[in-house]
């Protein structure tokens, strides 16, 4: 399972910078011996206790892991990452950068969002106001409201995030577009 993943991942670490592996990065024994020092570490830090579950866990989860064209593996492979280190990590740690960067920009994008929506409902207002006849209010159900659009966030149009409030004619209550 191991050997597997890290083969994936020098294939796809390959076919990033578009290059043909070596023939030495892919050498099955020599995968083979890594996987089978992580499997070990794993297995000191994990087999004992809880009938190994926590060993087939975090193995399960380092196979994935290790995919990865710019994930942990890299490091595992070149030496430079101890396996021990490697057993105890967790999914956050192992992530590759890629895919970090990826969820910190969404939790960056999330709390921005939810910032500019504390303070759209605050005042009650936005930068422009208009009415859409057309929109149905989830509370009601009845046609009809006033929109509010407020664009806020960081300096540069990327961080920006645009905010949508509506305020039904009918009711007064109030919701958010997602
Ligand atoms: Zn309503």
């Amino acid at each position: 399972m191991i050997a597997d993943s890290l083969k994936s991942h020098v294939l796809a670490a390959a076919r990033a910078s578009s290059k043909d592996p070596e023939p030495s990065e892919l050498d099955p024994e020599r995968l083979a011996g890594v996987a089978r020092g992580l499997e070990e570490a794993v297995f000191r830090v994990h087999g004992s206790g809880d009938g190994g579950g926590g060993y087939k866990g975090q193995l399960r989860m380092l196979a994935g892991a290790l995919k990865h064209a710019d994930g942990v593996a890299a490091d595992l492979l070149r030496g430079s990452l101890d396996p021990l280190d490697m057993a105890k990590a967790d999914s956050r740690a192992l992530a590759p950068a890629s895919v970090r960067a990826q969820a910190e920009e969404l939790e960056r994008r999330k709390r921005q969002e939810l910032e500019a929506w504390e303070k759209l409902a605050g005042q009650g207002g936005g930068a422009s106001v208009y009415k859409s006849a057309g929109t149905v209010c989830p509370s009601c159900g009845g046609f009809g409201a006033m929109v509010h659009n407020v664009l806020s966030g960081g300096t540069y149009a990327q961080e920006r995030v645009q905010i949508q409030k509506f305020v039904c004619d009918h009711c007064g209550s109030t919701w958010r577009n997602e």
